[in-house]
C-alpha cells in the first residue's frame, strides 16, 4: 500500500501555532517521494496572530499587544529571516536606548551594566542614582554571603527568594522588582526563578553570587552575539536588545499565513475546537461549526485550562495554570501633537515599582523607541495598566482608563502632557501566565502524563516554555523536530 501523508491538526492560530505549521513544511527533510504531512490549523476567531495584533493606518504602526522581540533569543530573528523579512528588521536608535525607573518623584536611568537590575560594574554603580542610602551599599554583600543550598542543588525558588536576600530589600524593590516583575506584570514573590529568569538562578547556583554570575552571563551573551554574525547581518541591532519590523509584528503574522497557505496547508478560522477524542487511528477533532477533523497528531497551541476542557481523559488531572494564574493587563496608546507637548526624556520609556502606587505600571515612548511608527509631527506613547492580583481597573470604562493613563503621564513627565489627539485602549484579560515555583517540573509531569494517556498530543505555547515570542517559536520548532523523528519520510 502506498504511504499516505500523516495528518496533523494544530489548534490555535497565535504565534506558536503558526510557527509550528510554518516549520513543519519549511524544515521538513525532503525525501525521495517528498511525502509531507497534511496540516490543518484551526483558529477560534476570525483573526490570526492571537495576542500579536498590529494596526497600520496612515503613517502609524500601532501595536495592540507585543511591540518588540528580544534580539538575544535567536529564534525570533531566525523566524523573521526564514520568512524573508530580514530587510524589515528595525533596532532601537542609539539615542533612544535604555529605560528608567520612576521613584521618589524622579526618573532614574538603568545602566546597561545592570542586567535585570543586578549591578555588574562598580563604576556604573557609583554613577547611578537608582538606589540611595544604605540599600545602595548593601548590594555588595552579595559577593560575600554564603551560597544558597537549595539553589545550589538546582531546586526552584521564587524570584524574590533568589534576589532579595542577595542584594538586599531596597535594591530588590527599587531596582530589580520593577524590571523582572514588569515583564510578567507579576509578583516576584510567587514567580518561579527557573521558569522566568533562569539566568538569575544559574548565577547563584554556579557562581555563588548574583553579581559575579550575571557579569559572566552578560559576557557570554556578548560573545555569543558577536560570534553569531547577527551584527554583521543587522548592524542596526548592535546595542539594541530588542527589534521589531518596519510594518509591525503583524507583518510577521501576515507573512507566516502567506507561506503556510502557499505551502498548501489549510487554515480554518472562526471554528472553536470543542473536543478532541481518541478515534480508531489517532484523534477526532470537533469544532463549534460541526466540522470534524481526523488527526494522527494534534498540536494544542492555546491556553492550558481551556485546552484541558477539550479532552475527556483523566490525564494531568488538573490544569497546569488556572484562569486566576494569569495577569490581566491593559495598555493605552496616546497620540499627541508634537508641537504642543514637551520633549520626551532620553530612552525608550520607564517602569514603575509597586511601591510608588502610580495609576500606570510602565510607559513606552513609542515614537522615540520606534521612530517609524508615527508621523514626525506626532508623539506616540504607550502606557500600561494592571498587575497580577490587581484587576481593580477592569470594571473601568475606556474613558476612565485613558484618564488613568494621562494622569500617570502628567505625574511623571509633567503637566504639559494633556489632551491627546487620540487614545486607543487595549485590554488583555487573564493573558500573561504567572509561572509558579516548580512550574518546569509541573510541565514535565504533564508531558509525561500526556505520553501515556494521549500519545501524539502536544501542548505548547506561552503557558509552558516561556512567554516571549522567541520562546513560543522555540517550542514550536522543538515539536517539529520531534515530528521528523516520529514520521521519517
Ligand atoms: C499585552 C501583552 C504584551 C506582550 N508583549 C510582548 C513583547 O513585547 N514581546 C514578546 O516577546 N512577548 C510579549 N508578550 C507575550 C507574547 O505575546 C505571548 O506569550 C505570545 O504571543 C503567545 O502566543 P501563543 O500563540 O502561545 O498564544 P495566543 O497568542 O494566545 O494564541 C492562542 C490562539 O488560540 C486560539 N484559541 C483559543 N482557544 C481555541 C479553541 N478552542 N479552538 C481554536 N483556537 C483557539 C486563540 O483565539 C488564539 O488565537 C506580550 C503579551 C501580552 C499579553
Amino acid at each position: 500500500m502506498a504511504d499516505t501523508p500523516k495528518k496533523i491538526v494544530i489548534i490555535g492560530g497565535g504565534i506558536t501555532g503558526l510557527s509550528a505549521a510554518f516549520y513543519i513544511h519549511h524544515d521538513w527533510p525532503v525525501s525521495q517521494n517528498g511525502l509531507r504531512p497534511e496540516v490543518t490549523l484551526i483558529e477560534a476567531t476570525e483573526t490570526l496572530g492571537g495576542i500579536i495584533q498590529t494596526q497600520r493606518q496612515d503613517d502609524y504602526v500601532i501595536e495592540y499587544g507585543p511591540d518588540s522581540i528580544l534580539t538575544t533569543k535567536s529564534e525570533g530573528l531566525q523566524l523573521v529571516d526564514d520568512l524573508g523579512l530580514s530587510s524589515e528588521v528595525v533596532g532601537i536608535p542609539a539615542t533612544s536606548r535604555g529605560a528608567s525607573i520612576w521613584r521618589d518623584g524622579k526618573l532614574r536611568r538603568i545602566s546597561p551594566q545592570f542586567p535585570l537590575g543586578v549591578p555588574t560594574d562598580f563604576r556604573a554603580w557609583r554613577e547611578s542614582d537608582l538606589v540611595n542610602g544604605w540599600g545602595r551599599w548593601r548590594v555588595w554583600l552579595d559577593l560575600m554571603l554564603p551560597g544558597d543550598g537549595r539553589i545550589a542543588r538546582g531546586e526552584d525558588a521564587s524570584l524574590e527568594t533568589v534576589v532579595k536576600k542577595r542584594l538586599g530589600a531596597n535594591w530588590f524593590y527599587e531596582a530589580v522588582e520593577p524590571l523582572i516583575g514588569g515583564v510578567y506584570a507579576g509578583d516576584p514573590a510567587k514567580l518561579s526563578a527557573k521558569a522566568t529568569f533562569p539566568q538569575l538562578a544559574d548565577a547563584l547556583r554556579f557562581h555563588g553570587s548574583l553579581i559575579r554570575g550575571m557579569k559572566k552571563w552578560q559576557q557570554q551573551r556578548r560573545e555569543v552575539m558577536q560570534s553569531s554574525g547577527v551584527f554583521e547581518r543587522w548592524p542596526q541591532l548592535k546595542g539594541s536588545s530588542f527589534f521589531t519590523l518596519r510594518k509591525g509584528l503583524g507583518h510577521m503574522i501576515e507573512t507566516l499565513v502567506t507561506h503556510i497557505q502557499k505551502m498548501g496547508m489549510s487554515i480554518q478560522m472562526g471554528q472553536r475546537v470543542t473536543s478532541v477524542r481518541k478515534a480508531d487511528h489517532g484523534y477526532c477533532v470537533s469544532t463549534t461549526t460541526g466540522h470534524q477533523y481526523v488527526a494522527d497528531h494534534v498540536i494544542v497551541a492555546m491556553p492550558n485550562e481551556k485546552a484541558n476542557a477539550m479532552f475527556d481523559l483523566p490525564f494531568g488531572k488538573k490544569p497546569l495554570l488556572k484562569r486566576g494564574d494569569r495577569a490581566s493587563v491593559a495598555n493605552v496608546v496616546l497620540i499627541f501633537d508634537k508641537s504642543i507637548v514637551p520633549a520626551l526624556p532620553r530612552g525608550s520609556g520607564f517602569v514603575v515599582p509597586r511601591t510608588e502606587h502610580l495609576s500606570i505600571t510602565a510607559c513606552t515612548f513609542t515614537s522615540q523607541k520606534w521612530p517609524h511608527s508615527a508621523p514626525t509631527n506626532r508623539t506616540m506613547i504607550r502606557t500600561y495598566i494592571g498587575r497580577f492580583e490587581d484587576a481593580s481597573w477592569m470594571n473601568e470604562t475606556d474613558e476612565q482608563l485613558v484618564s488613568r493613563a494621562v494622569d500617570g503621564l502628567k505625574c511623571v513627565l509633567g503637566s504639559g502632557w494633556t489632551e491627546p489627539l487620540e487614545a486607543i485602549v487595549n485590554r488583555y484579560s487573564c493573558a500573561l501566565p504567572q509561572y509558579p515555583v516548580g512550574h518546569l517540573d509541573d510541565v514535565a509531569r504533564l508531558r509525561t502524563n500526556l505520553e501515556v494517556d494521549l500519545p501524539n498530543v502536544e501542548f505548547i505555547g506561552a503557558d509552558y516554555d516561556g512567554v516571549g515570542i522567541p520562546d513560543c517559536v522555540r517550542a514550536a520548532k522543538k515539536i517539529v523536530q520531534k515530528l521528523f523523528t516520529l514520521y521519517p519520510s
